[in-house]
């Protein structure tokens, strides 16, 4: 769906901009999911600055910001803390490529908030970290096929790049679909030894791991979908996954880059209540530098400890990086951060239902309050999977967010992913945010 210029007449630096770096970057951006070919918006917004949950734009707009950096962001912009200490690292050295006494600091407050984490290893983005946990899977259980589910995303990497957002054409039947390859350039046997299968479809999991049986390393899923519009897991799904593998050798990956630390200090795996076998962490882990890691139970990480299953990479847990991780977490772990992130989410949740029955606007607002979405569904019902987003309404997100950036508040153009809080919003970012959701329903 295109529409028209995200701010009207106030975004032309922007316009401007983009316009620039399409003669010097391919598609003038650094990322696919920041292409405006295939995205919602003929140019993006370009933000130079940030304080707090607030954003600016070159044009000098400011907004309250929910895409947080894809929720790594999940102090806010330019914390003062976090300023400081990596200050100090700057200071001192920035990159000596041995082992350091931060990473070893970070990985033991890890293994105390993370149910799952006995043993960990970083690495720089969510795609390398997800590569390292299915090798180690593959490794620990000498097979080679893994399991995801439609709809999930794990990172550009080929391992996993398959069914991200299949066209249902292509995909087939919901109740059994194929493996579609996300990209140009995935070798057909990396894609064939990924199984694909419907999320929260008890009856459709048991049928693929029966068609697979001794042939699975792994199942990888997003615990609550934040790539499917914060889809939430039915009541019971992620204990039958982790029954499911427990009973046939399969090693259980939650892929928590995006609920990692965001959905309280132990994740996803403390808030449902099932521990899976690894997990796989990025986004929050930073707090806005790039530091990811794979962490789980020691017997499957120990191929990795010996050094059977290779992991490697420069810049793994730099001293920059790997600071940023422990202020950022020192954090996330107190009670009160958590608590406000959740509190502030859930405030800004029922603004929206409270506005959508007003106006008589069926949607869902789905996820918990540290990340959500609204969702166009006919019925105002939540999706229970991709195929249920497929049938929402999208155009009708484009328009409800198109009239959130007019009324200064930024929030990912994708009706597909979701909103990240983060822990420097304040009352008056909050009052503004529902008064602007208010707005923004009258106009649907
Ligand atoms: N896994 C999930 C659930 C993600 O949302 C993402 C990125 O959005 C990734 C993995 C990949 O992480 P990165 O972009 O750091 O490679």
């Amino acid at each position: 769906v295109n529409v028209p210029d995200p701010v009207p007449g106030r975004t032309d630096g922007s316009r401007q901009w983009f316009e620039r770096a399409k003669e010097s970057l391919a598609g003038g951006v650094s990322s696919s999911a920041r292409l405006t070919s295939t995205g919602p918006d003929p140019y993006p917004l370009y933000l130079v600055g940030g304080s707090g949950a607030r954003v600016r734009d070159v044009d000098g707009n400011t907004y309250v910001d929910y895409l947080a950096g894809y929720g790594s962001a999940v102090l806010g912009h330019a914390d003062r803390q976090l300023a400081e200490a990596l200050g100090a690292v700057l200071a001192a050295g920035t990159m000596f490529g041995t082992c350091n006494t931060v990473e070893v600091e970070l990985a033991e407050l890890i293994r105390e908030m993370v149910p799952c984490a006995e043993l960990v290893r970083f690495a720089n983005s969510g795609s390398e970290a997800v590569q390292g946990a299915v090798r180690a899977a593959r490794g620990y259980t000498g097979r080679s096929k893994v399991l995801k589910f439609e709809g999930h995303y794990h990172g550009w990497s080929d391992t996993l790049a398959v069914s991200n957002r299949p066209d249902v054409a292509e995909a087939g039947p919901y109740g059994a679909p194929r493996s579609v390859p996300h990209s140009a350039g995935i070798p057909a046997g990396v894609v064939g030894d990924v199984v694909v299968c419907p999320w929260n479809d008890p009856g459709a999991l048991r049928a693929v791991l029966d068609a697979h049986r001794g042939e699975l390393a792994a199942v990888v899923c997003e615990p609550i979908v934040a790539n499917n519009a914060c889809t939430m897991p039915a009541p019971g799904y992620l204990a039958l996954l982790r029954e499911e593998c427990t009973a046939r050798g399969i090693v259980l990956v939650f892929d928590e880059v995006c609920t990692g630390f965001r959905t309280g200090p132990g994740g996803a795996q403390a808030l449902f209540g099932v521990v899976p076998d690894l997990a796989v962490y990025a986004k929050a882990l930073g707090g806005g530098l790039p530091i990811a890691a794979f962490a789980g139970r020691r017997e499957v990480m120990e191929p990795v400890a010996e050094g059977r299953v290779k992991h490697g990479g420069t810049y793994n847990a730099s001293p920059l990086s790997a600071t940023a991780s422990l202020v950022t977490l020192r954090r996330l772990n107190r009670p009160d951060t958590v608590k406000h992130i959740e509190e502030s989410g859930r405030r800004i949740m029922e603004a929206v239902r409270r506005a959508a029955r007003d106006r008589g606007v069926p949607c869902a607002v789905q996820g918990v309050g540290a990340m959500f979405q609204v969702v166009f569904t006919a019925d105002g019902e939540p999706t229970r999977h991709y195929r249920d987003l497929l049938r929402s309404d999208q155009a009708r997100h484009h328009a409800f967010r198109h009239e959130l950036l007019r009324r200064g508040i930024h929030v990912n153009a994708y009706g597909m992913a979701c909103w990240f809080v983060s822990a420097a919003v304040t009352e008056d970012d909050l009052d503004e945010t529902c008064e602007a959701v208010e707005g923004a329903f009258r106009t649907l």
